[in-house]
């Protein structure tokens, strides 16, 4: 079978260096494995992520010469498929509605709240045992999000693991134990759009025939969550290549302003695609 890989950046705002960096490693593990390489832009959230950031993605990444094969798949055209998915883990009874507040959790941690791997304090679990019906909230007008209830589910799963082909921020490589207690009962679908960046890439990496996920250290944690999420759903498991920050042509690090430099900037200040693939080392 051929290996699928993909690029699915969230156009938030401009890509950056860091986006070029990902796309191009991507695209040479793809290359390297005589692969296809998707584009997917995970624009669940419009408010965030407008139609025009997409578009200037679609842009910005022919320009540096990262090519995909297919379609784009934009995220926000298929929501409907990422209900699916939430409705059948809430068929399972690993889901419960949680209408809690950010300031409801902070009140409940009082300061001392322990954090997930994104900075967020971790739920306390007030709204696990309140049996919520999402329907009368619904009804009520009350707002709510659903959250894993994660002690059921991995009463499902047993313990999981994933097989990690770059390395993880502390070195992790090889099979690595997923560790999704870090994250509590995370929210699987969201207040304000009824569905989260795991349901969607977990359910899109499905549908996808994604054979190995290449994205970032900042998302090598929400690993262990998308395994809960696919051996609950009994989706097939992808291979994982995490990679650290850009290193500049000179092999050192590239400084986090530069990282983080738009692409269009450094475009109309004259540079080139191969100044680009210079700056970020491949
Ligand atoms: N859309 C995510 C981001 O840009 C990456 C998703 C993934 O590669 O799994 O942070
Ligand atoms: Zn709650």
């Amino acid at each position: 079978m051929t290996p699928v890989y993909r690029f699915a950046p969230s156009p938030n705002g401009q890509l950056h260096l860091g986006h070029a960096y990902s796309a191009l490693f991507t695209q040479a593990c793809a290359r390297e494995a005589q692969g296809r390489v998707l584009l997917r832009l995970e624009d669940i959230d419009r408010v965030r992520c407008p139609a025009h950031f997409g578009h200037q993605a679609i842009e910005d990444l022919r320009w540096i010469g990262f090519r995909w094969d297919g379609h784009v798949r934009w995220q926000s055209r298929h929501l409907e498929i990422y209900r699916e998915t939430i409705d059948r883990l809430a068929g399972m009874g690993v889901l419960y509605a949680c209408t809690c507040t950010r300031g409801d959790i902070a009140r409940a941690a009082a300061g001392a709240g322990t954090r997930d791997p994104d900075g967020s304090l971790l739920y306390p679990g007030a709204c696990r045992d309140r049996g919520f019906d999402p329907a009368a909230l619904e009804t009520h007008g009350i707002p709510f999000a659903l959250r894993l209830h994660l002690s059921q589910a991995l009463a499902i799963t047993g313990p999981l693991t994933f097989r990690e082909r770059g390395a993880g921020p502390d070195g992790q490589s090889g099979i690595v134990a997923a560790d999704p207690g870090r994250w509590g009962d995370v929210i699987l679908a969201r207040r304000d759009i009824a569905t989260s960046y795991h349901v969607a890439a977990v359910t899109d990496d499905a549908i996808q025939g994604v054979s190995c996920v290449t994205r970032g250290h900042d998302l090598f944690h929400a690993t262990a969550v998308h395994r809960v999420l696919q051996a609950l759903l009994g989706l097939p498991e992808p291979d994982y290549r995490h990679h650290g920050l850009i290193r500049g042509g000179d092999g050192e690090k590239l400084s986090k302003s530069l990282a983080s430099k738009p692409l269009r900037a450094l475009r109309e200040a004259g540079a080139t695609p191969d100044d680009i693939r210079r700056m970020v080392g491949i």
